[in-house]
């Protein structure tokens, strides 16, 4: 059987780790690092996730707030709200929740966050710093996946990485991120001719599809390691034999399950290594924008 990469558990040493560090490094910066969440609109989704994070990030001595604007803000009121955080010397790490409104163009938006502050890593100067390898924040759950292997001891260094999804939120960069951990990187996607013969050759695969059931028994090598990123919420019925969770999906649709993109039931007797759904990536997520929180404060206040 596999071992579990337990994210909750890896997540709450992290969280541990950050807060001494945060007590340590206010006493010398003089104030406590200082984040703004921004939700436009309602989404109950957002106002979850933008919720934990507020209130994980107040538990580590981030000094944080959370700012609301109406579902009919206009994309010039968001930016003037984003330009003010940029200009607040106790702000050092703006996140403006996703999805937007259709009428906000989030292009803009990651664009007008000072890259200093951009503790997602959307804003393009970030993501060619990620591309060659310089300071600064690092995608959010890409990185928190890198965390967990970290936890325990699993070192990608020459391993076949495959990478499932292409997205710029988690399959391209947490590739890159590999790749630079010199892992030899395959990335699949929709147009993908052999995926199960590329997942099959991986010592390390990564599900980043976003599709239950996506990865099963016969695609996984035995002894790899898999780290599952989807968060897919289906039918309770459906979600049988999956790592199902009792966790109702953001927004209190009880009937649904989480579930992943792996059959951990099929494939956690195959694996080295398996991330469940939820308790994986997800905690590691939360974890790992705490961490950027700290990583930029280091650098505004020159502590780097
Ligand atoms: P996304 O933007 O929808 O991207 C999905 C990627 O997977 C795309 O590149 C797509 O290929 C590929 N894909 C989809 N179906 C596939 C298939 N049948 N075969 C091969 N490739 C396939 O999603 P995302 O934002 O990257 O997120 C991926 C998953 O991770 C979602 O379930 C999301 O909810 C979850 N997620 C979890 C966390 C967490 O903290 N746990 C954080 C972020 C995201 P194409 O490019 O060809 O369309």
């Amino acid at each position: 059987m596999a071992q579990i990469l337990d994210g909750k558990a890896v997540a709450k040493a992290v969280r541990a780790r950050i807060k001494s560090e945060v007590q340590e490094l206010a006493l010398s910066a003089g104030r406590p690092p200082g984040s703004v969440f921004i939700q436009v609109g309602e989404n109950p989704a957002s106002t979850t996730y933008v919720s934990t994070k507020h209130r994980m990030a107040e538990q580590v001595g981030i000094s944080s707030r959370i700012e609301r604007l109406a579902a009919d803000a206009s994309q010039e009121e968001l930016l003037a709200a984003v330009r003010g955080c940029n200009e607040d010397r106790s702000v050092h790490s703006i996140l403006v929740q996703l999805p937007l409104p259709e009428h906000i163009d989030e292009h803009a938006v990651a664009l007008a966050i000072s890259p200093r502050k951009d503790v997602d890593c959307f804003h393009p100067e970030n993501v060619g710093r990620l591309m060659i390898g310089l300071p600064g924040p690092k995608p959010a759950t890409p990185q928190g996946v890198l965390m967990l292997l970290d936890a325990y001891g699993i070192n990608v260094y020459g391993m076949d990485a495959t990478v499932v999804g292409r997205s710029n939120l988690v399959g391209k960069p947490l590739g890159l991120m590999l790749l630079a951990r010199h892992a030899t990187v395959t990335y699949c996607h929709t147009r993908t001719r052999d995926l199960g013969g590329a997942c099959r050759r991986a010592d390390l695969l990564i599900a980043a599809g976003g599709r239950p059931g996506l990865i099963t028994a016969g695609m996984v090598k035995p002894g790899a390691v898999v780290v599952d990123v989807g968060t897919n919420y289906v039918p309770a019925a459906e979600a049988e034999g999956a790592a199902a969770s009792d966790v109702a999906a953001p927004g209190g649709e009880a009937e649904l399950k989480l579930v992943g993109d792996v059959d951990f039931a099929a494939v956690e007797p195959i694996a080295g290594y398996i991330s469940p759904v939820p308790g994986g990536v997800g905690p590691m997520t939360i974890a790992s924008v705490l961490q950027n929180v700290l990583t930029l404060y280091r650098l505004i206040e020159g502590m780097e």
